[in-house]
């Protein structure tokens, strides 16, 4: 049997669905098609650009009732915010830090500003995301029990958390996790940077581990421009988070007085007013990008040799970006397939370089990360505008 041409048949798929009209296709375009300007004008007019005005309080309420929490802190970015999450849940200097070996640099960058190691966990094929169960085995493997939490036996440091990152959109299996992390006593802080509208079961992103991370650089599913959040459902993190991320500075009428090392990561005004702005079309950019998931799938099916990835059966997926998965004995066609759409003006990318793959992150612990590996050679991202999925 002759081998398909997988390149050629995934630019006729794509055509097929984003419009043969179309000449450059971003990988994600923000869309701006709500009050996006009246809301920033009114920052302007009004003087409120900076740190104090209404928009921030206002998004951080609204990003609250989408997360399904009682409490969100704007921050200036999503790095930010995992920073201050991990610091919140009692990550220290010298601590190692569980995440996926297949995310965004970001995480792992987070876990170094905190002082902390990166450790990295392998992923499963049906998420995408870590794998509980082989995260179970390593732990019992290598840890023993510490006085503070687990320590890893190999490098005598304490792992202090663990990092799911919700890949895509598509959620972590959190019921597994949460049971594997409860009884290894590591708390949970979620990298829910790209799935903000999404929903594992009946429970939103955002929601489900003791304080989680969302952004919204231009890229994500909704932008502040740069921006991003916490959110919790812990009284006493999110005044803590808010004190630390406000240069600790305690309220006075006029003194400086500060009681910690603090932060400059509050969000600006003007970012949360734009944010305000594009919340208010969250329900209408999911259900495009659900919409437009779903003409992929149509499109592929006629791809030999790949598939669109589907949300678990779990998760409610925002579909962040699309993603198709080159099969086993096809993966040395992956950048025959990245040349061919780009060369037609359709964007599509790689996903992400594993962690231990970059040199500051090379010696960094790890546990066997086959799957991920696979996954490395096998996927790639495909437009997922939610302009893409409209009508
Ligand atoms: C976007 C992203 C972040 C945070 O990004 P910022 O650019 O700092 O807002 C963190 N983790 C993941 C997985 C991301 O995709």
């Amino acid at each position: 049997m002759s081998r398909p041409d997988i390149a050629a048949e995934t630019v006729a798929a794509i055509r097929a669905v984003v419009g043969v009209a179309q000449s450059d296709v971003a990988l994600h375009a923000p869309s701006f098609e709500g009050r996006e300007w009246d809301y920033v004008k009114d920052c302007i007019d009004t003087g409120w650009v900076s740190t104090a005005g209404s928009y921030v309080p206002e998004f951080e309420r609204r990003i609250a009732a989408v997360c399904g929490v009682e409490h969100a802190i704007a921050v200036v970015n999503g790095t930010a915010a995992l920073h201050l999450g991990l610091m919140m849940v009692g990550v220290r200097p010298g601590d190692e830090v569980l995440i996926p070996a297949l995310t965004f640099a970001a995480t792992a960058n987070a876990v170094a500003h905190a002082g902390a190691v990166p450790h990295l966990v392998d992923s499963e094929t049906g998420t995408l995301g870590l794998d509980a169960d082989k995260l179970d085995a390593h732990l019992s493997t290598i840890c023993e029990p510490g006085e503070t939490g687990p320590v890893n036996r190999l490098t005598g440091r304490r792992i202090a958390a663990v990092v799911p990152m919700h890949v895509f959109g598509h959620l972590v299996d959190m019921d597994r996790l949460s049971e594997v992390a409860a009884r290894h006593r590591l708390p949970i802080v979620e990298d829910a940077a790209e799935a903000l509208g999404s929903r594992y079961k009946d429970r939103p992103a955002g929601s489900l581990g003791a304080i989680a991370a969302l952004s919204f650089n231009g890229n994500k599913i909704v932008t502040t421009g740069g921006g991003g959040a916490l959110t919790t459902n812990d009284a006493d993190l999110a005044r803590r988070a808010r004190h630390v991320a406000t240069t600790a500075k305690r309220a006075h009428r006029w003194e400086f007085d500060h009681d910690e090392v603090g932060y400059n990561y509050r969000m600006p005004n003007l970012n949360a007013a734009l944010g305000c702005a594009q919340i208010e079309q969250l329900d209408g950019f999911v259900t495009a990008k659900r919409r437009l998931a779903d003409r992929y799938v149509d499109a592929f099916a006629g791809v030999r040799g790949a598939h669109i990835f589907r949300e678990p059966n779990f998760s409610h997926s925002n579909h962040w970006l699309n993603t198709m998965v080159l099969d086993a004995d096809q993966a040395d066609q992956r950048d025959a397939v990245l040349e061919a759409t780009n060369a037609v003006g359709l964007s599509t990318r790689p996903v992400w370089k594993l962690m231990h793959r970059l040199p500051m992150y090379g010696d960094c612990p790890r546990m066997d990360l086959s799957v991920a590996e696979d996954l490395e050679r096998r996927l790639i991202n495909l437009p997922s505008s939610a302009s893409l999925g409209g009508g």
